[in-house]
């Protein structure tokens, strides 16, 4: 057994993953996360697409088996120095780590959306994001969110804009805006329920069918349109302007409830990384790879590695993946 020395920074349902299976394979394994507990953003979500199922079973199955790991939460990193072939780790609770491999787990941030200062968000009560949906789903209470008539989703918030620093396509808000659309409906039958998209980007095996039965079971209008505006009325509701752009015609409706589909941008510590670390990051501000195709979780420097979705959008199912597979990367590196 060639036990060495792995620090795993982010404690989300990738670097859990990576964390559990580098300790299967005999290493020490430390996995630092700088919040309260463990599970990352998956711990902030209520259901999950395609199929539905609870959050918080997925994150208990996930997060078992972790008696063989040295996880540290309410953590940072405060510096990280190379010693000949081993990284010097210094934790922000005086704590130091030698280790042979540094793995970055540290995810995404979900896009502010009151930087699309046309929305409204942190300006009119009733607009509120994804993640604050998925919260109420899961808390069952919002003061925002009181008997909604008509609700309206707005796809590609931060995503897909030049003009908010972001062209990429977010990936999973589309089959999110889908999923939430059903539920709210399901909470509040009687209410219209519209998803204003760019287009629909419904990828993955089983989406498609969530998008029909989003139309046929639940009558979801989907409307394709850009949202230009949002104003609020003197009695709270709320006032958008959007052009349908299949019609060519000018929108006009009135809602109860705006939510805001919140891209997924690069988490704001991996500046901060990359500069202890030496390592380049490009235009977009995700880590990326030595090489897409043969190297991937690879990085340009010696014995640094990364994987989950501090490298791009990426789905859960994708991030649990990549964090077993770099585990296996970095087992051989440690040979
Ligand atoms: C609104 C929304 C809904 C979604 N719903 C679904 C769904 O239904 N199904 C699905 O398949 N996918 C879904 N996703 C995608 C899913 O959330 C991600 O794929 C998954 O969270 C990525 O896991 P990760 O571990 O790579 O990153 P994260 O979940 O972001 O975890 C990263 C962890 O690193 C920690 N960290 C960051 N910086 C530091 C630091 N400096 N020091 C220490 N720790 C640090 C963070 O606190 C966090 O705990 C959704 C995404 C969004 C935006
Ligand atoms: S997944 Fe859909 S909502 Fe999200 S950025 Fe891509 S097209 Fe827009």
């Amino acid at each position: 057994m060639n036990n060495r020395n792995v620090v795993i920074i982010g404690g989300g349902p990738c670097g859990i993953e990576a964390a559990k299976t580098l300790a299967k394979l005999g290493h020490t394994a430390f996995l630092i996360e700088k919040e309260p507990h463990l599970g990352g953003h998956l711990a902030k979500w209520d259901r999950l697409f395609p199929y539905g199922q609870k959050a918080d079973e997925v994150l208990n199955k996930i997060t078992s088996g972790l008696e063989n790991v040295k996880w540290f939460v309410d953590t940072q990193v405060t510096s990280i120095n190379r010693i000949d072939k081993s990284y010097n780790v210094i934790l922000g609770n005086g704590m130091s780590i030698l280790a042979d491999a540094v793995l970055l787990t540290t995810g995404f941030s979900l896009f502010p959306a009151e930087k699309k200062e046309e929305y409204g968000y942190g300006i009119y009560d009733r607009v509120i994001t994804n993640a604050d949906l998925e919260h109420y789903f899961a808390e069952g209470n919002d003061h925002r969110i009181q008997y909604p008539k008509k609700i309206g989703f707005v796809h590609c918030v931060g995503s897909r804009d030049e003009k908010a620093g972001n062209r990429q396509c977010s990936k999973v808000c589309c089959a999110t805006a889908v999923k939430q659309a059903c539920e709210i409906k399901e909470k509040f039958p009687n209410s219209t329920v519209y998803c204003f998209y760019m287009d629909l980007r419904m990828f993955g095996r089983n989406y498609e069918d969530m998008y029909l039965e989003a139309q046929k079971k639940y009558g979801i209008i989907f409307v394709r349109g850009r949202v230009s505006e949002v104003s609020e009325k003197q009695d709270g509701t709320l006032l958008i302007k959007a052009e349908d752009t299949l019609s060519g015609k000018p929108l006009r409706v009135s809602l109860d409830l705006l939510v805001l589909m919140a891209g997924m941008v690069q988490n704001s510590d991996t500046a901060k990384f990359a500069q202890m670390l030496s390592l380049n990051i490009p235009e977009d501000g995700f880590f990326q790879s030595k090489n897409y195709f043969t190297a991937p979780g690879v990085s340009s420097k010696k014995g640094v590695f990364y994987a989950g979705a501090c490298t791009g959008p990426k789905t859960l199912p994708e991030a649990i993946a990549e964090g077993k597979s770099v585990a296996l990367t970095i087992d051989e590196y440690l040979l």
